[in-house]
């Protein structure tokens, strides 16, 4: 019987596009309601920047993803609360200069055709695994 072998993952590592982020949600989760349920999937170095976003939004929202995206924070909520285009404009903007692994300044950077928000450090270190999309 064939079955695929998972490799380890070097928690040194940074996150790669076909890796689940290895961080830590809860202090996260714990900071607003909306996120109690939701689906995350982001490096440490955006939960500030989820964190800010969820301040700004009504206290009655709900969230089903937080994710990344072609380098970009991508927030799903349930329904379409009034005024939360535009934060949710604001915060994908943000982040994508800002590193998704530790929060610094950074800028997103393309290799293999995969996209992500990294700052100098760890765009060295960066190496995607994943096939080339596409
Ligand atoms: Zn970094």
């Amino acid at each position: 019987m064939a079955h695929l072998k998972r490799l380890p993952v070097d928690p040194a590592e940074p996150n790669r596009p076909d890796e689940p982020a290895t961080t830590d949600d809860s202090a996260l989760r714990r900071s607003h309601p909306a996120l109690r349920t939701a689906v995350i999937n982001i490096g440490l170095g955006w939960h500030a920047l989820v964190r800010e976003l969820f301040e700004q939004l009504p206290r009655n929202v709900i969230a089903s993803r937080i994710t990344e995206k072609d380098g970009e924070l991508q927030v799903v909520l349930v329904g379409r609360p009034e005024g939360s285009d535009e934060a949710l404009w604001r915060a994908a903007e943000l982040s994508r200069y800002t590193c998704v692994v530790c929060g610094e300044p950074g800028e997103v950077v393309v290799r293999r055709g995969w996209m992500k928000a990294v700052c100098e450090l760890h765009a060295a270190a960066w190496t995607p695994n994943a096939p080339i999309p596409g």
